[in-house]
């Protein structure tokens, strides 16, 4: 790995960040705060958040097993993708490589940035190897990302591989665990330690089934993690989020509940497609949706809506030509979308 002040921008280096009223004091005796012009009344909305999340990262901590050093909170993991690109790259004159097709949010942020994309299409297995992603870098590339499992494929991407882009590349590598809880492959999110330049993305939108609050991880060695929290808006996670979330991790055998009630649900769900006469093949998922393959995806699309129910169009995806993503739902909804694709 290159020294990271040579993968920052340079003025993110140089970054004094703006230090928050609630920054400077440290817990102690303080009672009266009369240092952030709050106003008195209108308990408990008055108060400006924590800045640093240190209560809800504790909590993190101890369940991911991770440091509280090396944990990024955000306003779900698009905050922290996006900052991938405002502190690492450098506008019209960077690029980043990922995998193809893959979520959606990495080519936007990066065309935000003004950064070029360098997509590396994967092979007819939805894998790709490292040789692959090295060979589409050059010296002006700063971020790998790979997604995995992958979203919209469903399948992890082979874990040698991304170990293998990890190890031998000067940049930094972003691997997006957001549906690793649905996986049983081991994440990489352990590892942290292992890899300077490796940044692991979780979030509470999936298995924990906290979408509406906007609350996503980053998991890297301090010294990135430091250069996300001084480039953040200083009260990027609002008070209902973190007391939401602290109150979610409470019971964290709940959300193992329903990792499991999915999974038996997308076992259930393959046979019933693979049943279906306009269904043509259903894609190995690691995740809590199946990419199913259609005769006339954009026709059952159609059909599907019109009947009320929703599901993503994939059809001009690269490598997913009449596919449709279809995410798990309850056993109700489920049995309501295959009742509908009987009919159809
Ligand atoms: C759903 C999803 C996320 C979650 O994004 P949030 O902003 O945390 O809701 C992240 N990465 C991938 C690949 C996803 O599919």
């Amino acid at each position: 790995m290159k020294p990271l002040v040579e993968l920052t921008r340079p003025n993110i280096w140089n970054l004094k960040p703006y230090s928050s009223a609630r920054d400077e004091f440290k817990e102690g005796n303080a009672h009266v705060f009369l240092d952030a012009n709050e106003n008195p009344y209108n308990i408990p909305y008055n108060r400006y958040p924590d800045p640093n999340q240190t209560t809800l990262k504790t909590r993190i901590s101890q369940i991911k097993g991770i440091g509280v050093d090396n944990i990024f909170l955000g306003n779900g993991s698009d905050e922290a993708i996006d900052l991938a690109y405002r502190c690492f790259t450098r506008p019209g004159i960077d690029n980043v490589v990922a995998i193809e097709p893959t979520y959606g949010m990495y080519k936007v942020c990066a065309d935000i940035n003004d950064v070029e994309y360098r997509p590396v299409l994967l092979d007819d297995k939805f894998q790709i190897s490292a040789d692959a992603l090295l060979n589409a870098c050059d010296d002006k590339t700063k971020l790998i990302w790979i997604c995995s499992p992958n979203n919209p494929t469903g399948n992890n991407i082979r874990r040698d591989e991304i170990v293998r882009t990890i190890r031998s590349f000067e940049g930094l590598v972003v691997v997006d665990e957001a549906y690793s809880d649905f996986s049983a492959e081991k994440p990489l999110r352990p590892e942290i330690n292992e890899y300077p330049n490796l940044i692991v993305l979780n979030t509470f939108s999936k298995a924990w089934g906290c979408a509406a609050i906007r609350l996503g991880m980053a998991f890297a060695d301090k010294a990135i993690i430091d250069i996300f929290n001084k480039v953040k808006y200083p009260y990027n996670v609002n008070s209902q989020t973190q007391s939401i979330a602290l109150n979610a991790l409470k019971d964290p055998y709940v959300v193992d509940r329903w990792v499991k009630t999915i999974l038996l649900e997308r076992v259930r769900m393959v046979d019933a497609f693979n049943m279906l006469p306009c269904c043509k093949r259903v894609y190995p998922s690691d995740a809590n949706f199946l990419l199913v393959k259609f005769d006339n995806a954009q026709a059952v699309y159609e059909y599907l809506k019109d009947t009320g129910i929703i599901v993503r169009n994939r059809t001009h995806v690269m490598l997913c030509g009449d596919c449709l993503r279809i995410t798990i739902g309850s056993k109700g909804e489920n049995n309501a979308l295959l009742s509908a694709l009987r009919q159809y």
